[in-house]
Order: C-alpha cells, then sequence, then structure tokens
C-alpha cells in the first residue's frame, strides 16, 4: 500500500515496523511456553498424575496469550488504518480475541486466582453453597 500523497509504503514509516516487531516479539514469547505446559501435561498423563497439578501455570498461560491476541489484533487495526476498521479479517480477528479475555475464566478471575495463590489464600473456585441454596 502507498500513500500517494507522500509516495511512502506503510513499511517506510518506523513508527509501524516498531508496533509490528512488538507483536512479532511477543507472539514468539508464547511458542516455548505452550510447548513447555504441552510437555508437562503429556509427563503428568504417562505418570497417572492428574493434571489438575498444572492448574495455575495453564491459568497464567491463559491470560498472557489473551493478553497477547488483543495486543496483537489491536496493532493489525492501527497499522491498517481506516481499512482495518471495515468489515473484513481485522475487525474480526480483533473481536475474537476481545472474547479471549472474557471467556472463563476472565483474566479478571485468572488473576485473582494467580493473586491468591501467591498470598497465601484459598481460590474459592466456587460457591461452597452450590447454585441452587440462592434459591432457598
Ligand atoms: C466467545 C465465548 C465463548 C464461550 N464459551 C463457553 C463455553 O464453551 N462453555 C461455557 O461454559 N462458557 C462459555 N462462555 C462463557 C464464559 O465462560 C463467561 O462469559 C465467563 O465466565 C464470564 O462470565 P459472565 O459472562 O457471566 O460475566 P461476569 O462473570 O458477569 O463478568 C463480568 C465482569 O466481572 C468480572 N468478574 C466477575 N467475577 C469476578 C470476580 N470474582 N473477581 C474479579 N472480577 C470478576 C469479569 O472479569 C468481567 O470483567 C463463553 C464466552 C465467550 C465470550
Amino acid at each position: 500500500m502507498v500513500h500517494r500523497d507522500f509516495n511512502k509504503r506503510l513499511a517506510d514509516y518506523q513508527i509501524i515496523r516498531q508496533q509490528l516487531a512488538e507483536v512479532k516479539v511477543l507472539i514468539s514469547s508464547l511458542k516455548p511456553w505452550q510447548l513447555s505446559l504441552a510437555r508437562q501435561l503429556d509427563e503428568l498423563q504417562a505418570q497417572g498424575k492428574p493434571q489438575v497439578e498444572l492448574f495455575l501455570p495453564l491459568v497464567e498461560f491463559k491470560i498472557h496469550a489473551a493478553e497477547v491476541a488483543n495486543k496483537a489484533t489491536k496493532a493489525a487495526l492501527d497499522v491498517t488504518g481506516g481499512y482495518g476498521y471495515k468489515k473484513g479479517v481485522f475487525e474480526r480477528l480483533f473481536r475474537d480475541a476481545r472474547a479471549g479475555i472474557a471467556m472463563g475464566p476472565s483474566n479478571n478471575i485468572a488473576r485473582e486466582w494467580i493473586g491468591k495463590s501467591l498470598v497465601g489464600l484459598p481460590l474459592e473456585l466456587w460457591y461452597e453453597g452450590g447454585i441452587n441454596s440462592h434459591r432457598n
């Protein structure tokens, strides 16, 4: 794409290149972590141990992956200007990435669990009385 008024491509703007690089580094950070978790899950399974032992590390990964997807799709909208806002692949990816933040456990709740585990508080994953007790 060329801006005819200045005869410059988007690739000629340093700020655009910086944004792309920032996202690239973030995405690259996910792969080794993902593979390490997959290996640990395989090992637990092979040893017949419950995979729930990896609960919090998996929650940490969920948070980071969702945040990276949000940063990446936000940058994609920014870099592509008005074109990105039009109905199509970029706006769709942005909306899908937002779902990752809300999907259970939402990132807010997931961060709460991690924070609680760091200070030694119980995670309180669900209400002891259960849903039906609200109706009594
Ligand atoms: C695309 C998509 C796919 C989904 N797929 C499934 C599925 O396959 N199966 C399924 O069971 N559900 C699914 N869900 C539902 C999903 O699990 C819930 O949307 C999610 O748990 C958030 O619950 P909620 O929508 O009731 O929002 P709420 O719980 O009302 O959350 C509203 C806001 O409050 C915050 N919040 C809520 N409680 C706390 C707390 N204790 N501490 C701090 N902050 C809090 C949340 O982070 C959020 O910001 C899906 C949702 C989406 C968007």
